[in-house]
């Protein structure tokens, strides 16, 4: 087994909120910069810019899983995880077909941008991202599983958009093995205050919009693996316990 320092909740210029120097290129070589071995891109509702920080990592040598972060029906974030880009970007449709019909504005929300490795443009998404889906927290998991991928609550101890500012409790009932806490978290107090958090991974990520953002990984963001690969990265993660 081998020790991986891993940051799993990254966002490129594709999310209207990341900044425009949040190329997939960029974000890349900073994470492997800061020491990073294992990264994941987690566009709002969009698995678009996946295929190319793959082909970025490949070549900075750090390994990025591609996967999105689900706005569901409730407004809750959700990471939602995969081994390969095709996964990613089926999952993705299945979420699109669901957003509503609005419009991004560039000028109020920011650009959307498709990036190739590089640093080329290749579009823009004209959909906007940051709206709620319509699916539903119950029905995100067995979706994802569908595509071979996992999904878990983001940044559970935010005040907004997470699952215990929704909710009020953890909900054991959905049997989440993962849940993210915000890098300001405390996984102690959050595992004393919701006993359904006892047998759930709880596991740090920056959820870097701006370059500044991603940070060297902290003590709770290391993990085991016998081989640094999307499939056993995704394995570790469904295995729950505490890290
Ligand atoms: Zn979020
Ligand atoms: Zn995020």
């Amino acid at each position: 087994m081998v020790r991986y320092t891993y940051d799993l909740h990254l966002h490129s210029c594709l999310s209207p909120c990341g900044d425009e120097d949040m190329t997939p290129a960029n974000l890349v070589n900073m994470a492997a910069l800061l020491g990073l071995d294992i990264i994941a891109l987690t566009d709002h509702n969009t698995a678009g810019n996946c295929r190319s920080a793959i082909r970025a990592g490949e070549q900075a040598g750090i390994l990025v899983l591609p996967g999105l972060e689900l706005c569901t029906a409730e407004e809750i974030h959700m990471v939602c995880l995969f081994s390969t880009a095709e996964q990613a970007e089926g999952f993705a449709r299945e979420v699109h077909k669901s957003l509503p019909p609005i419009q991004n504005r560039p000028d109020i929300y920011g650009r959307q941008l498709l990036m190739d490795a590089g640093d080329g443009i290749l579009g823009e998404e004209p959909l906007l991202l940051v709206t709620a889906s319509g699916i539903s927290i119950d029905d995100a998991p067995a979706l994802a599983a569908g595509y071979g991928g996992i999904c878990y609550p983001a940044h559970i101890d935010r005040a907004s958009f997470s699952v215990l500012s929704s909710f009020g409790v953890f909900p054991g009932h959905l049997q989440f093995p993962v849940a993210e806490v915000s890098r300001s978290g405390n996984p102690s107090a959050l595992r004393a205050a919701h006993p359904a958090l006892k047998q759930v991974r709880l596991i740090g990520a920056s959820d870097a919009h701006y370059l500044e953002d991603i940070l060297p990984p902290q003590a709770g963001q290391v993990m085991e693996l016998p081989e640094r690969t999307a499939a056993a990265v995704l394995h570790w993660l469904g295995q729950g316990g505490k890290p």
